[in-house]
C-alpha cells in the first residue's frame, strides 16, 4: 500500500457531506440562518458522558426549529456517527490505517489522526466561513477520550483557529447518574475548571442523563458548601481528605458557572441550554474577541517583524546580489495557504501528492515563530521516526530475499 492512504479516505471530496449540508437555512427559534457569526458549541466530556448522544439530540432539535446546525464529527475512532455530519474526521483520515501505519495503539492513533486532521484545519475553517450565514450554530463533536482533545496540540490548534473567528462556548457534559459519589463530583469538576483555564472561554456545564437521576443534587453541592461537606462526610476514603480541600478551590469556581441539567435521551433541558448558550455567546463577543482580536494583531506584527528580520539577514548573506522581493506578508500569506491546503480539499488524489504536501508541512514551519508552528514540526518529526520505527520492523519481520 502506498504511504498515504490513512490520510486520504472515502472518495467523496472536500470534507462536505452534500446531503448534510443540503439542509439548510430555514427560519425561526432558536437561532436562525442569516446570522454572521455562527456559534461554535465544542462539545467535551468524559468517555460515555453522552456527548455524541447529546450532539445528535442538539441536531434534531434544532432541525424540528428550523435551524439547522453545521455540524463537525471530530472522533476518528467512532463506529457510526448518529447525526447527518457535515464535516466527518474520518472521511479525511483512516483511523485503523494511521494505527498500522505508525505502528500505534488505540489511544496513540487516536490522537495522531487528530493532529494530521488539525494540521488541514484551516480548510475546514473556510467551510465554516462559507457558511457562516446559513448556520446560526455549528455542533462540534471530540473524540470518546477527553484529554486526547484537551491535552493534546491538536485540540488547541483546533480550539483556537475556531475561537480566533466565532463566537465559541465549551460545552462540558457530565454523566449525572455517575457523579452521585462526591469524590467522582469532584473530579469531574475539577477537570472541568482546568478546561476552562486552559481554553479561557465561555463554558457551560451540561448535566446530562437527567432521565436517570435529576440533577438538583449537583446543584445544591455547588451553592452549598455544607451540604457537600455532609454528602463527603459519609466518605471515608483518603481521597475524601483531599476532595474537602480542593471544593474549597471550587468554590469561587462554581460561583460564576453556567449550568443546565439535560437528557440526550428525551431532550429535556434543551430550551434552558439555548438561553445559557446565547448568553455564553455574548460573553465570548463582550470579553473574549477583544482579547482575541489583540492577539492576533501582536501575531502579526510579531510576524511580520520577524519576517523582516529574515529578509534583512538574507539581503546580508547575499552580499551583493541584487534580489528582488514581494512584499513580505502578502507573500507569505500566499504561500501559507496555498501550502497546507490540499489533503482535505482533494481527497482520493494520487497518493505519492499526498506524502509531498504531508512533507511539505513541515517546511512551512519555519516561517511561523509560534508555539503550534513548534507543536507541528515534532509532530512531523515524530511521524517521521515512527514510519522509520515501522520500515525497520517489517524489515525485520519479512521473509529472508532468494539468493
Ligand atoms: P460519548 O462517549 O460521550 O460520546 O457518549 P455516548 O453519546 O456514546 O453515550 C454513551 C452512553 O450513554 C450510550 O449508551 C448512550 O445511549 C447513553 N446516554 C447518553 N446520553 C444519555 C441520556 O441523556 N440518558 C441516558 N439514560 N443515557 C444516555
Ligand atoms: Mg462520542
Amino acid at each position: 500500500m502506498a504511504q498515504a492512504a490513512h490520510f486520504s479516505g472515502s472518495e467523496s471530496v472536500s470534507g462536505e457531506n452534500a446531503e448534510s449540508s443540503a439542509a439548510e437555512g430555514g427560519s425561526g427559534t432558536p437561532g436562525t440562518g442569516g446570522q454572521d457569526n455562527p456559534v461554535c458549541l465544542i462539545v467535551l466530556g468524559m468517555a460515555g458522558s453522552g456527548k455524541t448522544t447529546f450532539v445528535q439530540r442538539l441536531t434534531a432539535h434544532l432541525h424540528t426549529h428550523k435551524a439547522p446546525p453545521y455540524v463537525i464529527n471530530l472522533d476518528p475512532a467512532v463506529h457510526e456517527v448518529p447525526f447527518p455530519a457535515n464535516i466527518d474526521i474520518r472521511d479525511t483520515v483512516n483511523y485503523k490505517e494511521v494505527m498500522k501505519h505508525y505502528g500505534l495503539g488505540p489511544n496513540g492513533g487516536i490522537v495522531t489522526s487528530l493532529n494530521l486532521f488539525a494540521t488541514r484545519f484551516d480548510q475546514v475553517m473556510q467551510f465554516i466561513e462559507k457558511k457562516r450565514h446559513n448556520h446560526r450554530y455549528v455542533l462540534i463533536d471530540t473524540p470518546g477520550q477527553i484529554e486526547v482533545f484537551t491535552w493534546s496540540a491538536s485540540g488547541t490548534i483546533i480550539t483556537e483557529a475556531l475561537a480566533s473567528s466565532f463566537p465559541c462556548v465549551v460545552v462540558y457534559v457530565m454523566d449525572t447518574s455517575r457523579c452521585v459519589s462526591p469524590v467522582t463530583f469532584m473530579s469531574n469538576m475539577l477537570y472541568a475548571c482546568s478546561i476552562l483555564y486552559k481554553t479561557r472561554l465561555p463554558f457551560i456545564v451540561v448535566l446530562n442523563k437527567t432521565d436517570i437521576i435529576d440533577h438538583s443534587f449537583a446543584l445544591e453541592w455547588m451553592q452549598d458548601f455544607e451540604v457537600f461537606q455532609d454528602a463527603l462526610s459519609q466518605e471515608t476514603s483518603y481521597v475524601s481528605n483531599l476532595t474537602r480541600s480542593m471544593s474549597l478551590v471550587l468554590d469561587e469556581f462554581y460561583t460564576n458557572l453556567r449550568v443546565v441539567g439535560v437528557s440526550a435521551v428525551t431532550g429535556s433541558g434543551l430550551d434552558q441550554l439555548f438561553v445559557q448558550v446565547e448568553e455564553a455567546a455574548k460573553e465570548y463577543e463582550r470579553e473574549y474577541r477583544p482579547e482575541y482580536e489583540r492577539l492576533r494583531t501582536e501575531l502579526a506584527q510579531a510576524q511580520s517583524k520577524k519576517q523582516q528580520e529574515q529578509l534583512e539577514r538574507l539581503r546580508k548573506d547575499l552580499g551583493e546580489v541584487k534580489v528582488t522581493t514581494a512584499p513580505p506578508t502578502g507573500d507569505t500569506d500566499e504561500r501559507d495557504t496555498a501550502g497546507p491546503s490540499n489533503l482535505i480539499l482533494t481527497r482520493g488524489q494520487c497518493e505519492e501528492d499526498e506524502e509531498e504536501e504531508l512533507d511539505s508541512d513541515t517546511d512551512d514551519v519555519d516561517h511561523n515563530a509560534t508555539e503550534e508552528s513548534k507543536e507541528t514540526e515534532s509532530f512531523g518529526n515524530f511521524l517521521k521516526s515512527r514510519t522509520e520505527v515501522v520500515q525497520v520492523r517489517n524489515r525485520k519481520c519479512a521473509p529472508p530475499d532468494d539468493p
